[in-house]
């Protein structure tokens, strides 16, 4: 498998240049001379935020472009964070979670009601696993928390949270102003928030005049590009028992975001057993028997979204709500081990030795 992967490349891209409805390579603007003509180099970057590691890859033909570019990255996702964290007073998410619990109507900005919107119709898609209105109840499980320690919620929480409990479909979106029907309805983008700052950041970096980037949120990743010599990106999947080592290989094209959302990356123990971040809204419990999905699409807020409901929705359904929300690149390790994939996703799984201690 691999050696076709590494045959069928340069094809890829040999095709793609003969083709008239591809887009054109633009003429030459000008003729550079060979001694000063600008080089590509790598440049890298990492920063700390949204309680996680942030790692910029771009090409530049300068450091002050790769300067620029990775001050203007950390302000900006200093600003995202402002602005979509769900608990920390101050930020426009809390004030609007602050006005649902009013019972008020609230303005927002454009981008942020179709933030809304889209997260609406990805809950939807999802059968309501991916369902970003329950941030009172991951708030219960003690996960609006740095250090989540337990104790879980009594049964008695739980069964009346589950008597009121809200829905996506009880936010509403009428242009810019948002509200909710039920004032329970917490908003809580946790899942699919990362996918919105991977699509920004991007766009950023394209009007920047990068061609060449990849960009990693905690695990969240899109391709800008491919790298300057026409290769794909080389992405290691976490082992999610080590998940400091890879066990599988993608090479990750232009375009494409690559997602793994795991239940070892947020929990807490208590008598014996594991409580995960990922909340099943359907039971109101911790996802179970599921160690880490990883989902590759073109749209990252779309992969995120996808790879915390599929988790969500369990062993026995992940495949139907994967279909559902028409994915066809999707990974999943069981928590007895297995491995289950896509047709399509058994074609870009590359399969890597067990590091030695
Ligand atoms: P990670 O990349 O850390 O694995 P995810 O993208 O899976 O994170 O998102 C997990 C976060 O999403 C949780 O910490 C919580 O805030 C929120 N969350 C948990 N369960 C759900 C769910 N079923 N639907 C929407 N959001 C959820
Ligand atoms: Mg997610």
């Amino acid at each position: 498998m691999r050696k076709s992967l590494a045959l069928s490349l340069p094809l890829t891209v040999l095709l793609a240049g003969c083709q008239p409805s591809e887009t054109p390579a633009p003429a030459p603007q000008q003729t550079v001379d060979i001694r000063t003509a600008p080089v590509l180099k790598p440049y890298k970057q990492t920063f700390h935020v949204f309680g996680t590691l942030v790692h910029v890859t771009l090409y530049a033909d300068s450091p002050r472009q790769a300067q620029e570019a990775f001050g203007h990255i950390a302000r900006e996702l200093q600003a995202f964070h402002r602005r979509w964290h769900a608990w920390e007073p101050g930020g426009l998410l809390y004030r609007v979670n602050t006005a649902f619990l009013l019972g008020h109507r609230i303005n927002v900005p454009a981008d942020m009601a179709a933030f809304i919107q889209k997260s609406k119709d990805l809950y939807r898609l999802s059968d309501g696993y991916f369902d970003p209105s329950i941030g009172a109840l991951i708030n219960l499980w003690g996960f609006h928390s740095d250090t989540p320690a337990g104790p879980p919620p009594t049964e008695k929480q739980l069964q009346t949270w589950m008597q009121h409990r809200p829905t996506m479909d009880d936010v509403v979106v009428i242009d810019n102003t948002v509200s909710a029907r039920n004032n329970l309805a917490e908003l809580d983008f946790g899942a699919n928030a990362k996918g919105l700052a991977l699509d920004q950041v991007l766009d950023y970096l394209k009007q920047a005049g990068i061609d060449h980037a990849i960009v990693n949120i905690g695990g969240d990743m899109k391709a800008l590009g491919l790298k300057p010599g026409g290769q794909p990106w080389r992405i290691g999947v976490a082992d999610p028992h080590d998940p400091q080592h890879s066990l599988a290989r993608i090479d990750l094209q232009a375009g494409e975001a690559i997602v793994t959302s795991g239940t070892y990356e947020r929990f807490f123990d208590w008598n014996g057993h594991r409580y995960s971040h990922i909340i099943n809204p359907h039971t109101a419990r911790p996802a179970e028997g599921i160690l880490s999905v990883t989902v590759i699409h073109r749209d990252a807020i779309t992969a995120d979204a996808a790879a915390t409901a599929l988790l969500a929705a369990g062993p026995e359904k992940w495949r139907d709500v994967a279909q559902k929300m028409g994915l066809s690149q999707v990974a999943v390790i069981l928590e007895d081990g297995r491995l289950e994939m896509t047709e399509a996703m058994k074609k870009r799984w590359q399969p890597l030795e067990k590091q030695q201690p």
